[in-house]
């Protein structure tokens, strides 16, 4: 491995992707109430035959803690507990109570339907989950609900955030961006400046599961939203940041490159804390089934929960290993001078070629060989 220490293996405090994950996404189901257009987990009303026992769920908790020794220092990765809606779980806060009672962290990823009700919001803040997202993917009811495919949608998202901020509760929205959603965003990022949050995430649209029906930006409309997001991120009273659109990364640090600051100063950056993080680099997911894939977006299996453990798999796995290796990337990601720090998607490569360690084709970039 050409990169045992660094940057995209060993975070600037200190966290090896190499041994663990920084956060463990686990869908815990995939039924949902919501039949979203890009779903990527195409949920359904009712949870599929296999879902992981309470038992078994329990029994990946204990594994996780694998994964670290907090006595010792060593942290355990933050759990994310997505879905489908994770609220239609019916064990969900036996699940959440016995993670925290391992040391592990809790946030959710609720899908917004009746189920996420004020009462719910509070009851999540009053044990001890530390943030939630939200979905809004459009400016107006039009736009969001069209995406969503259920009416009201867009205005009980907004309740909710506007609870959650009542209740304490940290949010993340997440927005989709396509060709279809890409020209709404300034109005979306208007709309939520008027509320609060701590995060917003512009997750760039991977053609898989019902995400095939829908078109993605070409990579020179990609990159003009990148820029667009990078200058209106400078002046947000939230953090604005990409999902599955890690070239955001070379933006940055492009730009502090050409204020005179050096490789170092550029690693030592707060922004560097998010720098190698990408499908099975410091982070890992976990299905409804226990299936194990590089990302939520990436569905290649490297083996399940079940019969393996998932420390073993991350930490072994050849399909991860290589993940984590740039100098095994291909074309213009292989040749790019900051493949350390963003290495592309992993996620669109695979949906693109087949081949999970090709370029990023969402992003046009030249490489110059070195920094
Ligand atoms: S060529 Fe690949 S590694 Fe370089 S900035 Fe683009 S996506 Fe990132």
């Amino acid at each position: 491995m050409a990169h045992p220490a660094g940057i995209g293996a060993v975070t600037p405090d200190g966290w090896a992707y190499q041994r663990s994950p920084m956060i463990v996404y686990w869908e815990l189901t995939n039924a949902c109430g919501l039949a979203c257009r890009h779903c990527r987990a195409t949920a359904m009303p009712d949870a599929a035959p296999g879902e992981l026992t309470t038992a078994e769920a329990i029994a990946l908790l204990d594994d996780i803690t694998g994964f670290g020794d907090p006595a010792a220092g060593e942290a355990l990765p933050h759990l994310v507990m997505t879905g489908g809606d994770p609220l239609r779980r019916p064990d969900l806060a036996e699940l959440i109570a016995e993670a925290q009672a391992r040391g592990i962290g809790v946030s959710l990823a609720p899908a917004v339907t009746p189920l996420l009700s004020r009462e719910k919001l509070f009851w999540m803040k009053d044990i001890g989950i530390q943030a939630i997202s939200l979905s809004l993917d459009g400016s107006d009811s039009g736009a969001h609900d069209g995406v969503r495919m259920v009416p009201g949608t867009f205005d009980a998202t907004l309740e909710a955030l506007d609870i959650a901020a009542e209740a304490g509760l940290p949010v993340q929205v997440n927005t989709l961006v396509t060709a279809a959603t890409a020209a709404d965003l300034p109005a979306i990022h208007d709309l939520l400046s008027a509320h609060t949050l701590q995060q917003w995430s512009l997750f760039f649209l991977i053609s898989i599961g019902r995400g095939t029906e829908l078109t993605e930006l070409s990579p020179g409309e990609a990159e003009r939203v990148l820029i667009w997001a990078q200058q209106v991120g400078r002046s947000s009273a939230f953090r604005v940041k990409t999902t599955e659109a890690m070239h955001y990364r070379r933006l940055g640090a492009a730009a502090l490159l050409r204020a005179g600051k050096s490789k170092e100063d550029v690693e030592a950056h707060p922004m560097s804390r998010a720098f190698g993080i990408r499908d099975g680099n410091g982070i890992v997911f976990v299905s409804n089934t226990g299936d194990v894939t590089p990302s939520g977006f990436l569905p290649l299996t490297v083996g399940n929960v079940k019969d393996s453990s998932l420390v073993s798999l991350y930490r072994d796995d050849p399909v991860l290993r290589s993940l984590r290796d740039p100098d095994q990337f291909k074309g213009r990601c292989g040749a790019c001078e900051y493949h350390d720090w963003c290495g592309g998607s992993r996620a669109r490569a695979y949906a693109w070629t087949g081949d999970p360690l090709e370029s990023d084709p969402l992003c046009p970039y030249v490489p110059k060989g070195s920094l």
